[in-house]
């Protein structure tokens, strides 16, 4: 039994907590706040079963354009911020190329394909089922075009990956989702996933769970952490705490604390909004509205509408263009009032150019460990990588953990 030291709260590090804590490790979870309260708070909530495929970056030159010209409402950037973001932009670009995304895929079907499984034992296990939905993910196409086009892309993935997908036009999913009264060429409906009306409130219910079984969870800066010994020191609410191991889960701020020890982590910090509109129909399932660039889900505090990737620096003020073009769209296909909306929240997917999290050990620090980089999957991924992170702590490397420790050694 090792004494192991978790730096972040969210859904990734308290997956990393319960999977060490499984195995007799003796685990302390810090934060400077409370347990998934920043981005595993604000996302869409899709525990994404059916993303067997990280997300490449179009190398088309219509949608290169149509980004370069801010007429697509699910990237969008800023001019000033775009020098400081270039280098990992083109990384990005070079991964997506199809070759190396198809074998950055393979790897990532690996973790994917146990996410529900690792998932549904710790829903069970913290009394969680009323907060998720077993009812799969919809994607919404306005356009003809766009749907064949997105159904021809889906089907191949469906078979490649034995995954459950349902084509719908509109006649068809009116009696399941009858909240959907706009125009639409067609639905597609990944059977497979998820989702959860309170991703925050799921992460606080796995936190719980760590606590019933014996885990501390202290606030506390993981700016403090440092050397202590052949082990590792954090100061904490209750005093310093130190470990022989210790886990960085930081989410987006991971970068910038692991360049006290002299790693450059390169990340996209891909900003996403949401907001929550009251008084709209129930949905049974999250949509992306594909052609908007949008997420749309029920949530326990009203209609959710997350947005798709801002590139800006982490510290911008907000801005409302892209979740302003989403409840417009969200109006129309809902035939409904979008006026009662709450707080505009943002956040930033901690995404890393090659795709893949960095998951191991941390190359020049013995007893140092990543678990951070889950990009746009992190809330479906946290609890998968905190077992591969478990295992690789315990001298075991399973195979899909081999190419996210080669990421590691930076
Ligand atoms: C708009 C949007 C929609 C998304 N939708 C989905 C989705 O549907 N499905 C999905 O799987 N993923 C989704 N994601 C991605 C997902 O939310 C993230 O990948 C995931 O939440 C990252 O989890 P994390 O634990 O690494 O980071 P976080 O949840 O941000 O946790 C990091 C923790 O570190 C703590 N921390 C930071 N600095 C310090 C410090 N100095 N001292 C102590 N503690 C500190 C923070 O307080 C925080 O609790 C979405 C993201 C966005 C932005």
């Amino acid at each position: 039994m090792a004494e192991i030291l978790v730096l972040g709260a969210g859904m990734v590090g308290i997956g990393a907590a319960l999977a060490l804590q499984a195995r007799g490790h003796a685990v302390t979870v810090v934060d400077r706040r409370g347990p998934g309260e920043e981005t595993s708070f604000g996302n869409a909530g899709v525990l994404q079963a059916e993303a067997m495929e990280p997300y490449a970056m179009p190398r088309d030159l219509p949608t290169l354009l149509r980004y370069a010209l801010g007429r697509s409402n699910d990237v969008v950037w800023s001019l000033r911020d775009l020098p400081g973001i270039a280098p990992a932009l083109l990384a990005y670009f070079r991964a997506s190329a199809p070759e190396r995304h198809a074998r950055i895929s393979k790897t990532y079907a690996q973790l994917i394909t146990r996410v529900l499984s690792d998932h549904g034992s710790l829903i069970e296990a913290a009394g969680a089922d009323n907060l998720v939905r077993r009812t799969g993910l919809g994607e919404i196409y306005r356009t003809a075009r766009a749907f064949d086009a997105a159904y021809a892309r889906a089907e191949k993935k469906a078979t490649r990956y034995s995954l459950r997908l349902r084509a719908l036009d509109s006649t068809e999913l009116a009696p399941e989702e009858p909240a959907i009264a706009g125009e639409m060429a067609g639905a597609l409906i990944w059977g497979d996933s998820w989702s959860c009306s309170d991703p925050g409130g799921l992460v606080t219910s796995y936190a719980q769970l760590f606590q019933n079984r014996g885990g501390r969870l202290l606030q506390g800066d993981a700016q403090t952490l440092e050397r202590a010994g052949t082990g590792w020191r954090v100061d904490t609410c209750t005093g310093p705490v130190d470990a022989q191991h210790a886990v960085i889960a930081l989410g987006p701020w991971s970068g910038p604390l692991l360049s006290r020890f002299g790693y450059r982590v390169r990340m996209l910090l891909m900003r996403g909004y949401h907001t929550h509109v009251s008084n709209t129909p129930e949905l049974s399932r999250p949509y992306l509205d594909a052609e908007h660039g949008y997420v749309m889900s029920s949530m326990r505090d009203g209609l959710r509408l997350t947005t798709g990737a801002e590139f800006v620096r982490q510290d911008r003020p907000q801005s409302r263009r892209q979740l302003d073009r989403a409840l417009r769209a969200a109006g129309e296909l809902l035939a409904a009032d979008m006026s009662a909306e709450g707080k505009l929240w943002h956040g930033h997917r901690p995404f890393r150019p090659d795709m893949l999290p960095l998951v191991g050990p941390a190359p020049r620090h013995k007893g140092l460990w990543f678990d951070f980089g889950h990009g746009h999957h992190g809330f479906t991924l946290g609890p998968t990588t905190g077992e591969l992170l478990a295992a690789q702590l315990e001298g075991d490397t399973p195979p899909a953990a081999q190419s996210l420790l080669a990421a590691a050694c930076l």
